[in-house]
C-alpha cells in the first residue's frame, strides 16, 4: 500500500523561499574582494537571486546547462547557487587554487557555458580566454565602475542584476535533478566530477543542521570559512537558509587576523575549516585566553584536527571543537564528532583521544570497514580495514565518465582505512595511499603526527613512508617548529618515547619551513614523498642533513 502523502519535491530553490518567507530580516555579511563590508537580508538575497534568474535565461541559459564560477564566499557567489541550481541549470563551482592544466580541463570537460568570477581571478580568466576554444560567457562579479579595462568580451554581473525584473517563479522540477557540479581536487590523476542533486543538497542539509551534527539554529551566525568551491562550504550556506541563521561570509581574507576580526565583529557563533586555517587563527590569538566574545563551537575537517588544536580552542578559548569528517564525494558529510553521554564524564585525555576520532555516522551515512577480501570487519576499535559508505547524498558515479564504476556492491569505497569503535566512532588512521607498511604491519602516519603535535616546539607534522631495505617502509617525520623554538631531532624523539609503539617511532626527523599544500589545503604527502623517498638510501640508514 502507497502512503497517502504529499509528492513536495526537494529543490534547491525551497530553501531560499523559506529564508526569504521566515528570516527576511536575517542578515548576510560579506567582506568583499573590493575591499569593504558589504550587508543585506534574506529578503534581499531572493530578490537578486530572481533577477539573476531572469538575467540567466536571458543569456540563453538552458536547464542542464553548466554554469561555472570562480569566487570566494561571498553574497553574489550565493546568490548564483539559487540563481543557477534554481533555474534547473547546475552550478559548477570550480576551485580557483587548482593548477591552470586542471582549470582548463575541468571547464572543457563540464563544458561550462558560462564563467562568472571574482575580480582576484581575471588572471586565470583571461590565460583561459587564450586556452579555451569553444565560446563561452564570461562574467565578471562586480558592478560597472569596477569592470577590468581592456577586455570588452566581459560581461558585468551588477549590470545583469539592475536590467531583469525580479518576477520569476522557481520551476518544479524532478528532485533528483542535477544541482550542481564539484571536482575532487586531483591529487592523484585529473578531477573527477561529483554531480549533486536537488535531492541530495536538501537531505543534506537536513542532516548538518542536526544537533549532533553542526547544531544550526536560527540563533546562530555562522562563518563558513571553508570555500563554497570546497564541496559547497561543506552545506553551510544551505544549512543557514534552512535555519535561518546569520551568514557571515569572508571573502578573500582568510588570514588569521582577518578572520578574527570580522568573528568579533559580526560576533559569529560557529564556523568550519580546515586544520591549516584555524593554524592561521590560532596564532593570531596566541598569547591571549578566551578570545572569542561569541563563538561557541568549530568545525574542523577536510584533514586530522591535532588534538593540541582541539585544546588550545577548548582550554584556552572556551570553543567546543567538532572534528568531522567527509569529501567531495559524500556532499561532503560523513561523521562528526560530539560525545555521548557517558564520554562527558571522561577524564580529560580520555575526553580528547575521543575527540582525536573522526566521529559517528551523521543519520543517511551508512559505513563499514573491510579486510583486502571484502570481508566486513567488527566495530572494537583495534580492527583497521578500508572505509565504505552508501547513503543518500553519496556519489554512485563520476559525471562524463561512463567508464568509471566506483561502486562495490553498492557501497562506495572512499579510499580512506578506518577503525570503528563500540560506540560508533570512526578513526581514519590514513588515506590508504599514505598508510606506511612497515615489516608487513602497518603504521599510521595520523597517530604519530598528532603526537608530534603535543610538543610545544611543533607547528605542523607530516609523516611519511620512505622506502627502506629492510622493512619495505620506515616512518620520516617532518616538522615544521613554531616560531622562536629551537626544538632538534633528538629532544623531539624522546619526547615521542613512550607515546608511540616502539617500532612505530620514526627513523629519522628533518625540519623544514613549510609543508608542499595542494589546493583544498592539504599537505601534499605525494609530493614529499617523492622529494624524500630515498632518505634511507640503500644501506636503511637516514641521509644526513
Ligand atoms: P581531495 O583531498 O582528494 O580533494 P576531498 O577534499 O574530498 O578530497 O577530501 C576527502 C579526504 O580528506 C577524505 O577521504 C580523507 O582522506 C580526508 N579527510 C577529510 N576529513 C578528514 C578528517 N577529519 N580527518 C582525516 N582525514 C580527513
Amino acid at each position: 500500500m502507497i502512503g497517502l502523502m504529499m509528492q513536495q519535491p526537494l529543490l534547491v530553490a525551497s530553501l531560499l523561499t523559506h529564508a526569504a518567507r521566515h528570516h527576511a530580516d536575517q542578515e548576510i555579511v560579506s567582506r568583499r574582494v573590493e575591499g569593504d563590508i558589504h550587508r543585506y537580508r534574506f529578503v534581499d538575497l531572493g530578490v537578486r537571486s530572481r533577477r539573476m534568474a531572469n538575467a540567466l535565461a536571458a543569456l540563453g541559459i538552458q536547464p542542464g546547462d553548466r554554469v561555472a564560477t570562480l569566487a570566494w564566499n561571498g553574497y553574489r557567489h550565493l546568490e548564483l547557487n539559487f540563481a543557477v541550481s534554481g533555474s534547473g541549470a547546475v552550478l559548477h563551482t570550480i576551485n580557483p587554487r587548482l593548477h591552470l592544466d586542471h582549470i582548463a580541463y575541468i571547464v572543457e570537460h563540464a563544458d561550462d557555458r558560462a564563467i562568472f568570477f571574482d575580480l582576484t581571478f581575471l588572471p586565470i580568466i583571461e590565460a583561459l580566454q587564450a586556452r579555451l576554444t569553444t565560446p563561452r560567457l564570461f562574467v565578471a562579479m562586480c558592478d560597472a565602475s569596477h569592470m577590468p579595462a581592456g577586455n570588452d568580451s566581459l560581461l558585468c554581473y551588477e549590470s545583469l542584476i539592475d536590467s531583469h525584473s525580479s518576477d520569476f517563479e522557481w520551476p518544479l522540477m524532478d528532485e533528483n535533478t542535477a544541482s550542481s557540479l564539484c571536482y575532487t581536487s586531483g591529487t592523484t590523476g585529473n578531477p573527477k566530477g561529483v554531480l549533486y542533486s536537488h535531492r541530495s543538497t536538501v537531505l543534506h542539509s537536513y542532516a548538518g543542521a542536526l544537533p549532533d551534527t553542526f547544531n544550526c539554529s536560527a540563533r546562530d551566525a555562522i562563518l563558513p570559512v571553508v570555500p563554497m568551491f570546497h564541496v559547497n562550504a561543506w552545506g553551510l550556506p544551505f544549512i543557514a537558509c534552512m535555519v535561518g541563521a546569520k551568514l557571515v561570509l569572508p571573502g578573500p581574507a582568510l588570514d588569521g587576523k582577518s578572520l578574527y576580526e570580522l568573528i568579533e565583529a559580526e560576533q559569529v557563533t560557529m564556523s568550519a575549516g580546515v586544520p591549516t586555517i584555524w593554524q592561521g587563527l590560532l596564532s593570531h590569538v596566541s598569547g591571549q585566553s578566551r578570545a572569542f566574545s561569541s563563538m561557541k563551537r568549530t568545525v574542523i575537517g577536510g584533514a586530522p584536527c591535532p588534538t593540541a588544536m582541539a585544546a588550545q580552542f577548548q582550554k584556552v578559548h572556551e570553543v567546543d571543537v567538532l572534528h568531522a569528517w567527509g569529501m567531495t564525494e559524500l556532499s561532503p558529510l560523513g561523521t562528526v564528532c560530539n560525545l555521548k553521554p557517558h564520554q562527558l564524564a571522561l577524564p580529560e585525555d580520555a575526553r580528547y583521544a575521543v575527540q582525536a576520532k573522526q566521529g559517528r555516522a551523521v543519520f543517511g551515512i551508512d559505513m563499514k570497514i573491510v579486510d583486502p577480501n571484502g570481508k566486513s570487519l567488527s566495530w572494537d576499535g583495534e580492527a583497521v580495514g578500508d572505509l565504505l559508505v552508501r547513503g543518500p547524498w553519496v556519489a554512485s558515479a563520476y559525471f562524463g565518465d561512463a567508464s568509471s564504476q566506483p561502486l562495490r556492491d553498492g557501497w562506495f569505497p572512499t579510499g580512506d582505512m578506518a577503525k570503528i569503535d563500540r560506540d560508533g566512532f570512526m578513526q581514519i588512521t590514513d588515506r590508504s595511499k599514505d598508510v606506511i607498511k612497515s615489516g608487513g604491519e602497518w603504521i599510521s602516519s595520523i597517530d604519530i603526527e598528532n603526537i608530534a603535535c603535543l610538543h610545544p616546539g611543533v607547528a605542523s607534522a607530516t609523516c611519511i613512508g620512505v622506502r627502506h631495505p629492510k622493512w619495505d617502509e620506515r616512518p620520516l617525520l617532518l616538522i615544521t617548529r613554531t616560531s622562536g623554538s629551537t626544538l632538534e631531532k633528538d629532544e623531539l624523539l624522546a619526547f615521542l618515547d613512550g607515546k608511540l609503539a616502539r617500532w612505530w617511532k620514526p627513523d629519522d626527523v628533518l625540519f623544514l619551513d613549510s609543508f608542499p599544500l595542494g589546493a583544498t589545503g592539504k599537505v601534499l604527502k605525494a609530493k614529499l614523498r617523492e622529494q624524500y623517498g630515498d632518505h634511507y638510501g640503500s644501506s636503511g640508514a637516514p641521509k644526513q642533513a
